[in-house]
């Protein structure tokens, strides 16, 4: 299985891809996690990655293409990938990139919700700032209040999570990442699933809708 997340911010991807990827036995590739890895290891894209940001410029995309790549070839099972592509352009990148290996996607999976679910869900949001776990004072409390269940940190608000950020954040998912959906579904890859209600519920429908890929 070699699948792809979309959705926009608060539509749970981040627990959605932890819990496909343990039911499928696959990798889950976090970008976020797995760009911020290299650049606090200093690796040669790592570096690359901080002379841009240092010079207040985007990190192209063939910078973050190249980590996952790396982290992709440490892997010879399936993979899930949660945060990437964002971009129409991206995702043309992506594709030729999985060519060249030989390992091109399944499937893409848009799990659904709108945007005033997105920015109430948000809202609550607690993140470990060292596992990356998040979790929501209503809809997936921590064991204990403010602390990882996962590694034990303290859990804190990102700065991504505060209202005003949230809603820009859904405008530039509409503008730039919901294309995506059609530049998929023309590849015949696209499932979509609505993202409203308890977090089983919804890996129950992910699963179903990858049902035809694990059939035998
Ligand atoms: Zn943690």
């Amino acid at each position: 299985m070699r699948l792809v997340l979309l959705g926009p911010p608060g539509a749970g991807k981040g627990t959605q891809a932890h819990r496909l990827a343990d039911y499928y036995g696959i990798t889950l590739i976090a970008t976020g996690d797995i760009f911020r890895k290299n650049v606090r290891d200093e690796t040669p894209l790592g570096l690359k990655a901080k002379s841009y940001m240092d010079a207040g410029e985007l990190v192209p995309d063939d910078v973050v293409i190249g980590m996952l790549l790396e982290e992709l070839r440490k892997h010879n099972n399936g993979f899930l990938l949660d945060g990437f592509p964002r971009t129409i352009p991206q995702a043309h990148a992506l594709e030729e990139a999985l060519a060249e290996m030989g390992r091109p996607l399944h499937s893409v999976l848009k799990i659904s919700i709108p945007d005033e679910v997105a920015v109430a869900r948000l809202a609550g949001r607690r993140t470990c700032p060292r596992c990356e776990r998040t979790f929501n004072a209503e809809l997936k409390p921590p064991k204990e209040e403010g602390v990882c269940d996962n590694c034990g940190a303290d859990l804190v608000q990102r700065e991504d999570d505060r209202e005003e950020t949230v809603r820009h954040r859904l405008e530039i998912y509409h503008r730039d990442t919901e294309p995506l959906q059609k530049f998929y579904w023309e590849r015949g890859l696209l499932r979509e699933v609505d993202g409203l209600g308890e977090v089983r519920d919804i890996t129950r429908r992910s699963i179903g809708a990858f049902a035809d890929l694990t059939r035998d």
